[in-house]
């Protein structure tokens, strides 16, 4: 059995970014990654935006050319699926039988998309999207005159909707809420998106529930039943109704799981030298004092720095504030921070139009902003966000004030 210093299971955002982090703080062992997608790691964000197209387009996906893994000695092992990890002989089982050694082992397994139990989700026509080979799917069924039914209002549903709009699809997105990204946005941003995205043609059916999804003429079409009697004729159907933590590899392990595999903020599990990182953890985020699931690029990259760190016996960072992006039309939705918490919603700007923002306040402090179009603000409202410094709500809703006079001055010198 061939030995490893670390094994990485997961060859996505977080599994690549602990093997390059784990070089750029110094490690010198052997780093083994693990992926059973067989290609090279890539990004997957541009698969429901720029690259869910069905022309190939020029951009490469991968992360890291190959040669990034040869110059940093990671060794890839790709299209290799890992069924079991004994955390007591300390080895993983790969899919063929091999087993490979490890001295500590890093679970970055991801999720999975969630596939409702309707009647008619096996169809052919119904499509999820998580990897390229899904993305590839589902962008053949775009094109004018072809109707495209998304399942579920959330920033993958939205952006969906707004790249196959792009391609002269009819869209129709069916959300059980009232309101479309009702769980990840406030309302203003709610309200506006749910506009913006009528006024470029897609059909917003709030409070919906699909009841089943039948299949038409000889399997080319389908028909998407909801509870109100309605039937949506298209030609493809988008799961698009959250993802689930891939994290039954872990409770094999013996990591006691529910609903992701509990870490501490180095990604460290109930069980030494395990490690997880990445969409499949429920992780601390000690600035908001709460334990969750954080679905992004950056919660993965920070995860895997501060999992490196430790590995290493580096000193780690300070948490970072939580941030996420959304791409839908010509509109660039950008979140910092936690808002479930906050008191206040402060506007600066016009909602109606792209181009402002929403400020969460709790008390004096802000606490998450978004922004559609707005960069400036997303950057500002970030920075004293992390710098948890005494904000004036007033100053944060007035565009004639400059943002960094919004910062409540709080100097105690004694004058003179
Ligand atoms: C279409 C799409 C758009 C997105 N857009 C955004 C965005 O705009 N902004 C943003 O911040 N985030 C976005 N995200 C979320 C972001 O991509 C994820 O948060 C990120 O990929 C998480 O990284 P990860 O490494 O934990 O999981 P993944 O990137 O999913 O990687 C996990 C990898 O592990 C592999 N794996 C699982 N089990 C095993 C096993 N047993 N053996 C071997 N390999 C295994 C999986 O196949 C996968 O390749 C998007 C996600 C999707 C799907």
């Amino acid at each position: 059995m061939k030995h490893y210093d670390v094994v990485i299971v997961g060859a996505g955002h977080a599994g690549c970014a602990v093997a390059t982090h784990l070089r750029e703080y110094g490690f010198d062992g052997t780093i083994l990654l693990i992926g059973d997608e067989p290609v090279l790691p890539y990004r997957r964000p541009p698969l429901s935006k720029a690259r869910l197209t069905p022309h190939a387009g020029p951009e490469p996906l991968e992360l890291y050319p190959a040669s990034v893994y040869a110059d940093r000695r990671i060794e890839l092992l790709l299209g290799s699926r890992v069924e079991a990890a004994d955390v007591h002989a300390r080895c993983v089982e790969l899919a063929d039988g091999t087993r490979v050694g490890w001295r500590r082992l890093v679970l970055a397994t991801g999720a999975a998309p969630l596939v409702p139990p309707l009647p008619g989700v096996e169809l052919p026509q119904v499509h999820v999207l998580r990897d390229v080979q899904d993305a590839a799917g589902l962008a053949a069924a775009f094109g004018p005159r072809r109707r495209l039914v998304v399942v579920g209002g959330g920033w993958l549903g939205l952006e969906v909707a707004a790249t196959a709009r792009g391609f002269g699809t009819e869209v129709t997105v069916v959300e059980a809420r009232s309101q479309v990204v009702a769980r990840v946005a406030g309302a203003e941003v709610a309200s506006f998106l749910e506009r913006y995205h009528r006024s470029q043609g897609v059909v917003v059916r709030t409070g919906a529930q699909v009841q089943a999804i039948n299949g038409m003429r000889q399997g080319r079409t389908a028909a998407v039943q909801l509870s109100d009697g309605t039937r949506l004729e298209c030609d493809a159907v988008l799961l698009a109704v959250g993802a689930s933590p891939r994290d039954a590899l872990a409770g094999r392990a013996g990591l006691v799981c529910g609903g992701g595999i509990p870490v501490d903020m180095t990604g460290a599990t109930a069980i030494a030298d395990v490690y997880a990182i990445g969409d499949v953890t429920v992780r601390p985020v000690p600035q908001y004092g709460l334990r969750t699931r954080l679905e992004s690029v950056h919660s993965a990259n920070e995860q895997a720095r501060h999992a490196a760190a430790a590995i290493c016996g580096a000193t780690p960072r300070r948490p970072e504030t939580p941030w996420f992006w959304s791409d839908q039309f010509d509109l660039k939705i950008q979140i910092a921070g936690l808002r479930a918490e906050a008191d206040t919603a402060v506007v600066r700007g016009e909602p109606r139009r792209p181009g402002f923002a929403v400020f969460h306040v709790r008390g004096d402090r802000l606490r998450a902003v978004e922004a559609v179009n707005a960069p400036r603000e997303f950057a500002l409202g970030r920075k004293l966000i992390s710098e948890d410094v005494p904000v004036s709500a007033s100053a944060l809703a007035d565009s004639a004030v400059p943002l960094r006079d919004a910062v409540v001055r709080t100097d105690t010198s004694p004058p003179g």
